[in-house]
């Protein structure tokens, strides 16, 4: 009998050095994370039915069961599910799959305490078995009817072994656990009860001890809402996201027109994709009258909706069908359609009757609302609705809608006008909302990285376009403007000269109306997206082109009366003055890589006037 030894991937160390390390105070989780891996593997050999004739089969039904031995302080649980191969278990069992594995880790070593949840969210709840155990003993048989009986075993500490057993297994998985002293604890029914009630209930399948089913498998979701607790709610929803936390939003209904449906749906607390996690795998899921059909069903809900926990049960899904044909069916089509209304519906509401709660449900999820106002075409217009922003006539910390902003606009305003920063006190100290003050339109600060993209997808609300204030292309009435302009004849002449060279960033010179108190702006030309986004989008690493402005010069402004007065009798004079200005143009708007070659150019000029 030959026992080969291997090491665990570097990240697999790392995992189970927090995990064994760390002083989590959710210990119990590692029977919840076994007992959904059986449950996972019982799914699998059920569905393997469907489409494989030849398979090892089991001795038992589909069930767990769990026993210990108090004096040897064991628990073992045990599965006649889908088992492993060799290959398998390498990969399963000794390596992370998951992507966002560095984020992961630094997440797991900064929540401290209640890792708790990210440990079955990633897909490294197996390795919270050596939370309690100083000791893994793991006995797989494949359904594959070649496949050998096999053993792994590991400590934890870095490697593991896998062994071929001589003696024929059950097919599925068994896990002995040998638990550390201060664990021993769980080596005892009543312990372990309490943990299944708490964190397993609802698992689809039979957990026996004994001859004593454990878990009451209770369809919450196929029960009226009237005679549902907050804390059933609650309970499942921590069941279903393997989560501690309280769901932020609660939707559950029932339907018969256009389809047998019963839905229960929950939004957590928060963003399952923050701090760099990647894209997480859709969670709601499909059943068929109590029948658990796919945990993670792949195109039943738009992509947007990744975020929401829950279970839909619809009725009228054909039984037999399988996860590869989930997708291709017009009924599960029609249903993902359906749920995704009412859902968009539901979030209306929330935020009609508390705007405050919404708004906070609004800064978490922000993101998934704006994927889905921009590519859940069937959606769209409702989506955009949900959207917040705060602006230039929002108090600090408030928020408007689209529909608000457009009522408080003047009927001629034929634009919405946004700005994009990196925060909103650095939006309003912004040289580009001073025309936009100054003629009492209200500007959207937009902050969020991904608001570029958005607003470029977006392009029109209730027919009116979107534009950035940086762009070029705007036109401003001069109503608002005093003083005189410098007379047309010199006004093109000074143009003529100026557009004669300049720096290449600059793209052109043109006069306009756009200023008020200011002599000097560069703005984005037409075919090119606004600084700021340029910015943003450059520093988050995206590919993007060298900038070309167009600056506008203001007639009305005595600076460039005055330049226009020292180009006809020093030319080198004006034009020094006129570059200078230009580059401080560009400063504002971003453009400048070393900002300091534009004070010493400003100190160069002073110096040579003062002389
Ligand atoms: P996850 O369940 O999120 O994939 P785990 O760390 O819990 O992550 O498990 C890793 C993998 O090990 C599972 O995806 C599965 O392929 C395999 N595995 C774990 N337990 C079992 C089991 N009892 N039977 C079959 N395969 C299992
Ligand atoms: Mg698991």
């Amino acid at each position: 009998m030959s026992t080969e030894t291997h090491t665990f991937q570097a990240e697999v160390k790392q995992v189970l050095d927090i995990v064994i390390h760390s002083l989590y105070t959710e210990r119990d989780i590692f029977l919840r994370e076994l007992i959904s891996n059986a449950s996972d593997a019982l799914e699998k050999v059920n569905l393997k039915q469907a489409t494989e004739k030849n398979i090892f089969q089991g001795e038992k039904d589909l069930q767990i069961d769990i026993s210990f031995d108090e004096e040897k302080k064991t628990v073992t649980i045990k599965d006649y599910g889908i088992g492993m191969n060799r290959e398998e278990l390498k990969t399963n069992l000794g390596t992370i799959a998951h992507s966002g594995t560095k984020a992961l880790l630094q997440a797991l070593k900064e929540k401290g305490e209640s890792a708790g949840d990210m440990i079955g969210q990633f897909g490294v709840g197996f390795y919270s078995a050596f939370m309690v155990s100083d000791k893994v003993e793991l006995f797989t048989r494949s359904w594959d009817p070649t496949a050998e009986n096999l053993k792994w075993e590991s400590d934890g500490a870095g490697a593991y072994t896998i062994t071929e057993e001589e003696s024929e297994l059950d097919r599925g998985t068994t896990i002995i656990l040998h638990l550390k002293e201060e664990y021993e604890e769980y080596a005892s029914e009543q312990k372990i009860k309490s943990v299944i009630e708490r964190y397993s209930n609802y698992v689809g399948h039979p957990i026996m001890i004994g001859e004593e089913r454990v878990n009451t498998v209770e369809a919450i979701w196929l029960k009226n809402k009237n005679d549902v607790t907050e804390e059933e709610y609650e309970k499942f929803y921590q069941f279903t996201s393997k989560a501690f936390d309280k769901p932020r939003y609660t939707m559950h209904f029932q339907a018969d027109a256009p389809m047998a449906l019963n839905c229960l749906l929950f939004t957590p607390q928060e963003n399952p994709e923050k701090m760099g996690f990647g894209q997480v795998d859709p969670a709601v899921a499909l059943h068929c009258r109590k029948v658990l059909i796919d945990s993670k069903p792949e195109g039943l809900l738009p992509e947007w909706l990744r975020f929401l926990k829950g279970v839909i049960d619809c009725a009228d899904l054909p039984l037999n069908i399988s996860r590869e044909s989930l997708q291709d069916s017009s009924v599960v089509t029609k249903l993902g359609r359906v749920v995704t209304k009412r859902f968009v519906k539901f979030l209306a509401k929330q935020a009609k009757d508390d705007e405050e709660q919404y708004l906070q449900f609004y800064q978490t999820f922000q993101r998934f609302l704006k994927e889905g106002s921009c590519h859940d075409f069937e959606n769209k217009e409702a989506l955009t609705d949900l959207l917040r922003f705060q602006s230039t006539m929002t108090e600090e910390g408030k928020f408007t809608t689209l529909q608000d902003y457009l009522d408080r606009a003047k009927e001629e305003q034929k634009e919405i006008y946004y700005l994009i920063s990196t925060s909103v006190e650095a939006a309003k100290s912004s040289l580009y909302l001073e025309p936009f003050k100054a003629r009492g339109l209200e500007v959207l600060l937009m902050t969020d990285p991904v608001d570029e993209y958005v607003m470029g997808t977006l392009p029109e609300y209730k027919e009116k376009k979107f534009v950035s204030i940086d762009k070029a292309d705007i036109e401003l009435d001069d109503h608002a403007l005093d003083g005189t302009p410098l007379p047309e004849e010199e006004l093109k002449s000074l143009l003529d000269w100026i557009n004669v060279s300049h720096s290449e960033q600059v793209k052109e010179v043109v006069s306009g109306t756009r200023l008020v108190d200011s002599p000097i702006i560069a703005l984005a030309p037409d075919d090119q997206m606004g600084f700021q986004a340029r910015a943003m989008m450059e520093a988050m690493g995206q590919p993007v082109e060298e900038p070309k402005a167009v600056i506008e010069i203001n007639p009305r402004h005595d600076l460039i009366k005055a330049l226009a007065e020292c180009q006809k009798t020093d030319d080198e004079k004006a034009r020094r003055i006129f570059n200078q200005l230009t580059q401080n143009a560009l400063l504002a708007a971003g453009l400048v890589k070393n900002p300091a070659d534009v004070a010493n150019g400003m100190n160069d000029l002073v110096a040579e006037f003062l002389k």
